[in-house]
């Protein structure tokens, strides 16, 4: 039963915590799992993006070498000017992202312009003419965003270098990306409420973020983890920082572009992201908890039941030990006598019996002495039968003092009579102890006035079998022990007579 409850205690405990790792698994994989998708969504978009942002910026270019082929060939002849000015327009109209287009001639003063009453305008202030001033090379150069001067409307300027025939720097062509038409393209993709799409230059200066703050523009990015760090290593990849602009955290995905120096990112925020993942695991956590909660009680009712049981057997094995017990004492006392202590006659006769056949067995002797009081009667009528029975306990305690072998017995055989069963004892050895107890008495000097000895004396009758002796029963035993204490009686009491079958030996 307790090996029940320990394997009931096992089981709640291991079905509890295998629930429990299981769960933790599943929590962590799944997550992983989440952040691996985001990854894969977010590095994707993020080619896409840079694949986009390239072909605007490749169709710009390609519009500012027709545009510088056509500027510097250009004859200083109004019609030429004219047919310029349609086909800009004719770009103009067939590429919606382009702002406005410009020619500067080698003073930074503009020329042409595709914005309507244009006043003079000069740019040798601006970074994108120093550049080309200085820099022998055709390759399109992007700017940081600004506000146009000449629209008022924020963009990023893409422009080329124009040289006279012998190569000197003759001005400048550019043409403006609004950053509305990029917004506009940004806006429809969707990356949550707290995502962010930014296009940056490769040294991490910011040129458009949606969601759009004018205060963003031009912010320098590059003590950010993605510049600072992850560029340094590779043209894409992931990264997980709170913003250098607003202080979240997100989960990041980049892509330098291969073509130009800029660099696309699409950020999602990372609590947003995981929320599907968290409110999912909740609810497996609500019905885990449930489950665990039923495991528990139905095992604890389990270990209630078997702890039940084993209390029911305990009090049967101890009920069954008290009716142990009491059966014990119950024989005690049935083969007790009560006043004396003694064995009683019941438990003799068994005694004996038992003696007799364990005597005939092993061809051992075996004695029986009777005891009889002398003159008992006239002790009661003298001292009262209560003194009487005191008497007769005393008599006892002094008869057992004098039999200490451990198979001796000594049993009130009735009345005043008591008597003493010797297995294994011979004639003489019965004779012995049955003079030794008469002395005894006789020596305690229990006054009996009604005695002719004055004291309390008995007499004694002793008879012994012995297996070669011709065969003989329990009850011949008795009586002939009983012949010798009447042999005893007559001869004047306080004495032993021995009978020793089969003829009597008579002291
Ligand atoms: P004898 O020497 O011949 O044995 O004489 P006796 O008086 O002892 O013999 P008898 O058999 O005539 O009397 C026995 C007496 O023992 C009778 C009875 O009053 C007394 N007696 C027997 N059993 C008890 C007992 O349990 N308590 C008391 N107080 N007396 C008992
Ligand atoms: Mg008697
Ligand atoms: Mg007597």
């Amino acid at each position: 039963m307790k090996r029940d409850l320990r394997l009931a205690s096992l089981l709640t405990y291991l079905v509890c915590s295998s629930v429990i790792l299981l769960t933790l698994w599943q929590v962590w994989t799944a997550r992983d799992n989440t952040l691996s998708d985001i990854q894969t969504d977010t590095v994707n978009l993020t080619n896409a993006l840079n694949t986009y942002t390239d072909g605007i910026f490749k169709q710009s270019e390609l519009v500012l070498i027709g545009l510088a082929e056509r500027v510097e060939h250009l004859e200083d002849d109004p019609r030429q000017m004219s047919r310029l000015r349609g086909v800009v327009a004719q770009q103009m109209a067939a590429l919606p992202q382009l702002n406005a287009m410009f020619w500067y001639d080698a003073q930074g003063d503009l020329k042409f312009s595709t914005v309507t009453a244009l006043g003079p305008m000069n740019v040798t202030d601006r970074e994108f003419f120093t550049y080309h001033r200085d820099h022998r090379s055709w390759t399109a150069f992007i700017g940081p965003a600004i506000r146009s001067r000449a629209t008022g409307d924020w963009v990023i300027p893409v422009s080329r270098r124009i040289d006279y025939p012998d190569g000197s720097f003759a001005g400048v062509v550019s043409v403006s990306i609004g950053l509305d038409y990029l917004l506009g393209f940004y806006k429809r993709i969707h990356v949550g409420d707290t995502g962010v799409i930014s296009l940056t230059s490769s040294q991490g200066r910011l040129l458009l973020r949606y969601p759009f703050h004018e205060a963003d523009i031009g912010r320098d990015l590059s003590s950010a983890p993605i510049f600072a760090q992850a560029l340094e290593e590779q043209d894409w990849g992931t990264a997980d920082f709170a913003s250098r602009v607003d202080g979240m955290r997100r989960l990041y995905a980049f892509r330098k572009s291969d073509q130009y120096p800029l660099v696309t990112t699409v950020a999602v925020g990372r609590d947003e992201a995981l929320q599907g993942w968290w409110s999912q695991t909740r609810q497996s956590m609500a019905v885990v908890l449930l489950l665990l909660g039923l495991v528990l009680v139905l095992g604890r009712r389990l270990i209630t039941h078997i702890n039940r049981r084993i209390g029911a057997e305990q009090a049967l094995l101890a009920s069954q030990g008290t009716l142990l017990e009491l059966n014990q004492a119950l024989e005690v006392l049935a083969s007790q006598d009560k006043l004396t202590g003694l064995a009683n006659r019941r438990s003799f006769d068994g005694f004996l019996d038992i003696e007799f056949k364990r005597a005939r067995r092993t061809g051992n002797p075996l004695s029986l002495v009777l005891i009889d009081v002398d003159v008992f009667k006239r002790y009661n009528d003298h001292y009262g039968h209560l003194a009487g029975d005191e008497c007769l306990k005393s008599i006892s305690r002094l008869i057992e003092e004098c039999v200490r072998r451990p198979g001796d017995r000594v049993a009130r055989y009735g009345g005043e009579e008591i008597a003493v069963v010797l297995p294994n004892t011979d004639e003489a050895g019965a004779r012995a102890v049955a003079e030794t107890i008469r002395q005894t008495i006789e020596r305690a000097g229990l006054p009996h006035l009604g005695s002719p000895f004055g004291i309390i004396t008995v007499s004694l009758g002793v008879a012994t079998w012995v297996a070669q002796d011709e065969p003989c029963d329990p009850s011949q035993l008795i009586e002939l022990a009983d012949q010798a204490l009447y042999s005893a009686k007559a001869q004047g009491r306080n004495r032993t007579h021995t009978f020793a079958h089969p003829s009597i030996h008579a002291l």
